[in-house]
């Protein structure tokens, strides 16, 4: 059996299998019934990807609320840059790094009434308390492009069993609320996306939706968490 090519690239041999969702993504309520989808991929692809993940999701995780689409994936991704949680003395030193450069990405505030340096409540507090953090500056939309393209590459390869063409990926996370990108123009687009049927579900933790436009792009709208919403827009490469 030849090796398959790496979908993403479509040049280097597929010689590592890269869950399209990261496993550690997964929420608990996952069943054990379903398909953790992976796909053949390069070491190179999955370095790119691999640090555009880890810039996006402790912010992300931060700033959103438990419920049965996140359970989980916040105590799991904070077990790894808890100082305590280290094996040894340079693990522990490498933790706290990790923490640091983290907090440094999130901007917290205060719960009515509490009087430390917002910080100092989050490390004082539960995951519940939580909810005043968020990003201290717009998730860089180089990253988010990139989770945007391992997405849709991966779940086109999934349904088709074929590599999707060259194409450009732009990528945005359009909860206003959240995060205030996005713009006032993707509006009417986010819109239609939203009031598709939202049958093509494909874990807890990543629902989705395509349309594909009269010009020949794809629109993919994912909700990460049950509250993240993703959309990317996908134009094919000029033949
Ligand atoms: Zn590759």
């Amino acid at each position: 059996m030849p090796v398959p090519l790496c979908i993403y690239c479509g040049a280097a041999e597929g010689v590592q299998a890269e869950h399209v969702f990261p496993s550690s993504w997964y929420p608990d309520s996952t069943p054990l019934t379903c398909q953790r989808l992976t796909v053949p991929s390069c070491p190179t692809c999955n370095a790119r990807f691999k640090g555009a993940e880890e810039r996006f999701i402790a912010p992300v995780m931060m700033s959103l609320v438990d419920c049965d689409d996140s359970r989980g994936v916040y105590d799991r991704l904070s077990r790894s840059w808890k100082p305590d949680h280290g094996k040894s003395e340079r693990d522990q030193a490498h933790r706290g790094a990790k923490l640091l450069s983290t907090l440094s990405r999130v901007q917290f505030k205060n719960p009515p009434g509490a009087s430390t340096a917002p910080v100092l409540t989050f490390l004082a507090t539960a995951r519940d308390d939580l909810v005043a953090a968020a990003p201290a500056s717009p998730l860089q939309h180089a990253d988010i492009d990139i989770i945007g393209e391992k997405f849709v590459r991966g779940l086109f390869f999934a349904d088709t069993r074929r590599t999707l063409a060259p194409s450009k990926f732009i990528a945005r996370v359009v909860n206003d609320d959240l995060f205030a990108v996005g713009g006032p123009q993707t509006k009417p687009l986010v819109d239609a996306l939203r009031s598709l049927p939202s049958s093509d579900s494909f874990a807890p933790g990543l629902r989705y939706r395509v349309m594909a436009s009269p010009t020949g792009d794809q629109h993919w709208f994912f909700l990460l968490w049950g509250q993240l919403e993703l959309l990317t827009i996908v134009v094919p490469n000029e033949a």
